[in-house]
Parts: structure tokens; C-alpha cells; sequence
């Protein structure tokens, strides 16, 4: 079982943005003004954004620390490729 200091934190942020995305899915189907809806929907993006921000600095902090002093290649570069897709 993989769990970090802020995985709790991290699943109300999931299920706190799972309920603002069904939000902007209402607003959507009740044809609510584009502009409120693409501001609702960056306001998500940046939830994730967050989300993401947090489970990075959890895994730096432990599984990363950890691979460095096992000489763990294998993480880093799993690692590295999560980057590359995240920023
Ligand atoms: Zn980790």
C-alpha cells in the first residue's frame, strides 16, 4: 500500500473537484452563459493543478528521498516522464 503524509488531503481535494466539475456539468446542461462556465472550468483546472502540486512535493519528499539513497534509477526516471507529461 503506497500512502503518503498528504493522501487524505489529497482525496477530499479529488472529491471536492469531482463535485465542482458535476457542478459546471449542470451549468452546462441548464445552458448557463459560456463565460461562467469556462471560468468554472479553469477554477477546476487549477484544483487539479493543486492536487497534482501536493502529491509531487509527497512523493519528492519520501519515495524520491528513499530512491536517491538506494542509487534507485528506476524512480527517478518514472519520475522524469511524469514531469514531462505534467508541465
Ligand atoms: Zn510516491
Amino acid at each position: 500500500m503506497h500512502q503518503h503524509e498528504h493522501t487524505k488531503a489529497v482525496l477530499n481535494r479529488m472529491s471536492r473537484a469531482i463535485g465542482h466539475m458535476n457542478a459546471v456539468k449542470k451549468m452546462i446542461e441548464e445552458g448557463r452563459d459560456c463565460s461562467e462556465v469556462l471560468i468554472q472550468l479553469a477554477a477546476v483546472k487549477a484544483e487539479i493543478t493543486n492536487t497534482s502540486k501536493v502529491i509531487l512535493k509527497d512523493h519528492l519528499q519520501h519515495c524520491i528521498v528513499d530512491a536517491v539513497q538506494q542509487n534507485d534509477e528506476a524512480a527517478m526516471q518514472d519520475l522524469m516522464q511524469a514531469i514531462d507529461k505534467i508541465v
